[in-house]
């Protein structure tokens, strides 16, 4: 467990700002019960909806609603909570807000009742991040992700590996006393074959959090090409709506214009950038500057060229220029031009889609060349809404592994390359956590979360 027990008494509007129907207030601490009498007038009984009036300092109603009492420790913090809830207009919750403050709490930090939960061993750190997953994810898809790891299937998961490294561990650190028979005593255990089998199954929950943070994250997608190609047709046809300016004025588009789709419930973050040329005017000019860094931080780009013009000398220069390192497909639009299907080719590993945006034809082929790129494959059932941390802590934990494997005849090495793969392993679920991490990870829920 990290940190110690808190327990001064919080407060928060946990609704979200603005006019609704109802508006929560909701406290956490020790011995809410005394607080509880004189917000209500008596202690509610403990997890049953009471109809009560919300009272102020003079014993007048602020507001009549409905207050849950939730006794530690069987509640969301693992404290006493007690959830007010009311008429959802900003001054009358500020009025109850105000009231809670007088009676002693202070205003609840962001994410301060999910670091309490988790503190109070109600979740584990991967639960808690999945609450702020699940309030903020951007599909359909992400939010049930979200949902399967808050219910623990990621954690258990990551559990049981830890559970199977410790028991290997224990293997291992008992011949640590006996050096001579000890490499006989591992062969027999099969140590090496049981490291082998996890390293295995690390990989491939490696591999499901990687499509879990693709979910989570999306891919950014730049449309690049010299001006006229059809990059804004293509970023509104990709988008179904009119977004960018089109027009059949060369440079019409001089900044990035940016639009979230989805396919298959993945973000997809396209990017459509100022033509690539060479140009005199400056204000074209510093577009064409933001567009080659936008380029730069892409996952993929989409290089557009002209099917009825073909391949031009300028659209060389720009793919030689386009960075090494990052995915790339050539787009050849306009394919309606030439009464040509849409099709696909593949030379050397480049990829080159002929398309047209503006009928539509071969915009599924592209679609699924982006999901094809991106990594994803069909079937997101087992997929858990992984963060960079995950992922870092599994690929830690996999190059631990590994490393233990080529050293499998010197027993102290391979011991410990296996402490430090748990170490990693443990980091997921908040085994080895340290403080500021947590910091960080709680600062970034909502106020009343
Ligand atoms: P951008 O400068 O690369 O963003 O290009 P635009 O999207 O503004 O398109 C330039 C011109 O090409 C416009 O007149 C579009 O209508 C036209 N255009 C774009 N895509 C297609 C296409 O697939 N087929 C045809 N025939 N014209 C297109």
């Amino acid at each position: 467990m990290a940190g110690k027990r808190p327990a001064e008494l919080i407060a928060a509007i946990a609704t979200a700002h603005g006019r609704g129907g109802i508006g929560v207030v909701r406290l956490s601490g020790l011995d809410l019960g005394s607080i509880a009498g004189l917000l209500t007038g008596s202690i509610p009984k403990p997890r049953v909806a009471t109809l009560t009036h919300f009272l102020d300092a003079a014993g007048e109603g602020i507001d009549q609603g409905i207050a849950l009492y939730f006794p530690a420790p069987h509640s969301y913090t693992g404290e006493d909570v007690l959830e007010l809830q009311g008429h959802g207009g900003p001054v009358v919750l500020q009025l109850l807000l105000q009231r809670c403050l007088e009676l002693g709490a202070r205003l609840a930090e962001p994410g301060e009742f999910t670091r309490r939960a988790y503190l109070n061993d109600k979740l584990d750190l991967v639960q808690a991040e999945a609450v702020a997953d699940l309030i903020e994810a951007a599909t359909a898809a992400a939010a049930r992700s979200a949902a399967r790891a808050l219910a623990g299937t990621f954690s258990r998961a990551a559990h049981g590996l830890v559970e199977r490294l410790i028991a290997l561990r224990m293997l291992i650190e008992a011949t640590l006393d006996f050096p001579e028979e000890g490499i006989d005593f591992l062969q027999q255990a099969d140590a090496v074959g049981q490291l082998a089998a996890l390293a295995g199954d690390v990989s491939q929950l490696l591999c499901r959090a990687r499509q879990g943070s693709l979910l989570r994250n999306g891919l950014h997608v730049v449309l690049a090409g010299q001006p006229n190609v059809g990059k804004s047709s293509l970023l509104n046809r990709l988008a179904g709506e009119e977004r960018a300016i089109v027009t059949a004025v060369p440079g019409t588009t001089r900044d990035a214009l940016r639009e979230t789709i989805q396919i298959c419930g993945i973000p997809l973050h396209i990017i459509d950038t100022a033509g690539l040329r060479e140009s005199e005017d400056e204000v074209e000019r510093i577009g064409i500057a933001r567009s080659w860094e936008e380029i730069a931080r892409a996952d993929v780009v989409l290089q557009l060229l002209d099917a009825w013009t073909g391949t031009t000398l300028a659209d060389q220069e720009i793919a030689a220029r386009l960075p090494k390192n990052v995915e790339k497909i050539a787009l050849f639009n306009k394919c309606d031009l030439m009464n040509h299907p849409g099709r696909r080719e593949e030379r050397d590993g480049q990829v080159a889609l002929w398309l047209s945006a503006k009928t539509g034809e071969g915009i599924e082929a592209l679609e699924k060349e982006l999901l094809r790129v991106a990594g994803w494959q069909a079937g997101t059932e087992d997929v858990f809404l992984a963060r960079e941390r995950h992922l870092a802590a599994l690929e830690k934990t996999l190059a631990y592994l590994q490393a233990a494997q080529t050293q499998s005849s010197r027993v102290e090495l391979f011991a410990e390359e296996l402490r430090l793969a748990q170490e990693a392993l443990g980091g997921i679920t908040g085994e080895f956590t340290p403080d500021e991490l947590l910091g960080e990870i709680f600062s970034r829920f909502c106020i009343g979360k």
